[in-house]
């Protein structure tokens, strides 16, 4: 199904986000970990796409398996900045022949050694140019959003810009940077309905369970972390099972306030974690699906 259709339903729901092993004899056990979380029913499943690698492959195998065996729609991540044009081809046309109608539109992050090249020369500059790719196709494409700015733009003004661009060059829909104030997704939900985005967006949150995640979260995404979570940090970090039960009553707490400030569909960084996203699934048990 067309993720367009399952945004534009009333109710409250919840995806999940999977990645694809870094090495192929780590499949068996992600795809283990992917099943049982399609198999707690979430809205969709969207899964990550590492580019470069030998094992890029594995997203589609991934988000095939899903949809095909457990009936859940899928999101395939794509990037395009260090690929060809011909690679990016032949990705869409294989997306296209597993039948996976969604595909998240990325840029993705410039490799250390094509930072110095000259860009005119790249067949992909920045993710609009892939999502006018994909418009000659019938797919319903995902864009990323950067509530506390993306690193590489010099302020918010500037950022929204692009991604105003981004938007009317075609996506049907956006998914937030993880976030851990709420405040400022609200700030920034307000900003780009004001610059006249009108998509719909799905607010990215990531359970932190584990005391050491925290540092490696924020060096990736440059999130702000409150001081009411690095209280629960410092209390909860060096005690596994605490820290996990606290981590994810924040993130639960993240989600009901995000229901309940009229937000309708919550996207989780679930990390292949099967446990967790059933917690909050667990959690939400009355709330979903009103
Ligand atoms: C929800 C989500 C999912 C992600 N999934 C993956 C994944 O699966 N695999 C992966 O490798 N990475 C993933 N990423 C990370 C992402 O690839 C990086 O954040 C990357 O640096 C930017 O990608 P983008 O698609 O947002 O780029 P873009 O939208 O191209 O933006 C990148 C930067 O360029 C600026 N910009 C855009 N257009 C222009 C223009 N015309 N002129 C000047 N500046 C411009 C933007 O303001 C921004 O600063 C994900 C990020 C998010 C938020």
């Amino acid at each position: 199904m067309k993720l367009s259709q399952l945004l534009a339903k009333d109710t409250l729901s919840l995806s999940f986000e999977v990645f694809p092993p870094k090495a192929d004899t780590a499949f068996d056990s992600v795809k283990k970990a992917t099943e049982e979380i399609a198999s707690l029913r979430p809205a969709f499943v969207s899964v990550t796409y590492g580019a470069g690698g030998g094992t890029s492959r594995y997203t589609l195998d991934i988000a095939k398996n899903i949809k095909e065996n457990f009936g859940v729609s899928t999101l395939a991540h794509l990037t395009c900045v260090s690929s060809t044009r011909e690679t990016v081809r032949q990705q869409i046309e294989d997306i296209k022949a597993a039948g996976i109608q969604n595909i998240m539109a990325l840029r993705g992050d410039i490799p250390k050694e094509m930072q110095e090249q000259n860009r005119s020369s790249w067949d992909y500059r920045y993710a609009i140019d892939l999502i006018r790719e994909l418009k000659e196709s019938d797919f319903c494409i995902g864009g990323a959003c950067y509530p506390e700015v993306h690193p590489e733009s010099r302020n918010q003004k500037e950022d929204i810009r692009h991604l105003k661009e981004k938007a009317l060059a075609g996506l049907d829909f956006l998914t937030t940077q993880m976030f851990f104030d709420n405040n400022l997704f609200y700030n920034f939900l307000y900003k780009i309905r004001e610059a006249g985005i009108t998509l719909p967006i799905l607010p990215g949150i990531m359970p932190i369970t584990v005391g050491t995640q925290v540092k490696r979260a924020v060096e990736l995404s440059g999130s702000f972390v409150p001081q009411r979570f690095k209280a629960l940090v410092d209390k909860f970090g060096d005690d596994p099972g605490a820290m996990k039960q606290a981590g994810i009553a924040y993130a639960t707490d993240q989600i009901i306030d995000l229901f309940a400030n009229g937000i309708r569909n919550v996207h989780v960084y679930s990390m292949n974690k099967p446990d967790v996203a059933a917690a909050i699934m667990a959690n939400l048990s009355d709330i979903l699906n009103k």
